[in-house]
């Protein structure tokens, strides 16, 4: 049986099941079938939570490591992932376009949705999670859904810092909105609308 171990080693889990879906159709199926089944699924990232906010044990495991599609519109300042990119991938292919993340982490090892989630900032603001725009997610019941301050504007605040609530998973893609960067890597003077969108690419 395959474990899942968090990064600094303090927590493990057995999963009953890991599901690694390709799609969003996929996702929703899964996500169907266990809450037919009565058992229950989480969706984890890179495991750098070292609390039981992963917690997966006897429950189907969801890994989102196939979907990671980044998608910059460079004129616009935003940025659209899947939940499963990984925040350095991010931001090497954001400073391509000379843009960066407004506010990150010590470390860059984690997933997109394991990083807005938990709310993960760095020394100043705004918090990354903050600056989503939209999202979109399958819930519970495997229903696509799409998330917007206009369209669901409480689920969606609730699911930018979900902090392990989220039924299931999210998949996605985000955003994040970014001031551009110099060539000394010095930010511009002025940020740019924070967004962050989480949805098909
Ligand atoms: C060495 C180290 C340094 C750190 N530095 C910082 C720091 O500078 N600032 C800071 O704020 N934090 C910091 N943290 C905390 C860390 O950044 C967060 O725990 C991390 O961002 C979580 O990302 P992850 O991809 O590992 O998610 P995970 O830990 O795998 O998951 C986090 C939560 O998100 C849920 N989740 C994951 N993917 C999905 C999905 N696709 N759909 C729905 N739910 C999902 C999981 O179920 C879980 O509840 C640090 C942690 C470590 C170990």
């Amino acid at each position: 049986m395959k474990k899942l171990k968090s990064w600094a080693g303090n927590v493990t889990w057995r999963p009953k099941i890991v599901h690694r879906p390709r799609d969003e159709q996929e996702i929703a199926e899964i996500v169907t079938r266990v809450a037919e089944s009565g058992d229950r699924l989480k969706a984890v990232g890179s495991g750098l939570s070292w609390s039981d906010i992963n917690e997966v044990e006897g429950q189907h495991l969801l890994l989102l490591d196939w979907m990671r599609t980044i998608d910059v519109q460079a004129d616009a300042r935003r940025v659209r992932v899947q939940g499963g990119a990984v925040m350095s991938d991010i931001q090497r292919t954001l400073t391509e376009h000379r843009l960066a993340l407004d506010n990150i982490g010590s470390i860059l090892t984690q997933t997109a949705a394991g990083y807005t989630g938990t709310g993960t900032h760095g020394s100043g603001t705004p918090l990354l999670s903050t600056c989503i725009e939209e999202m979109r997610l399958v819930d519970g019941s495997g229903r696509v859904r799409e998330l917007s301050p206009s369209s669901e504007p409480e689920i969606f605040s609730a699911a930018r810092v979900h902090l392990g609530c989220l039924a299931s998973l999210r998949r996605s893609r985000s955003v994040v909105a970014m001031p551009s960067i110099s060539r000394s890597g010095e930010r511009s003077s002025r940020s740019i609308e924070p967004l962050l969108i989480w949805g098909e690419p």
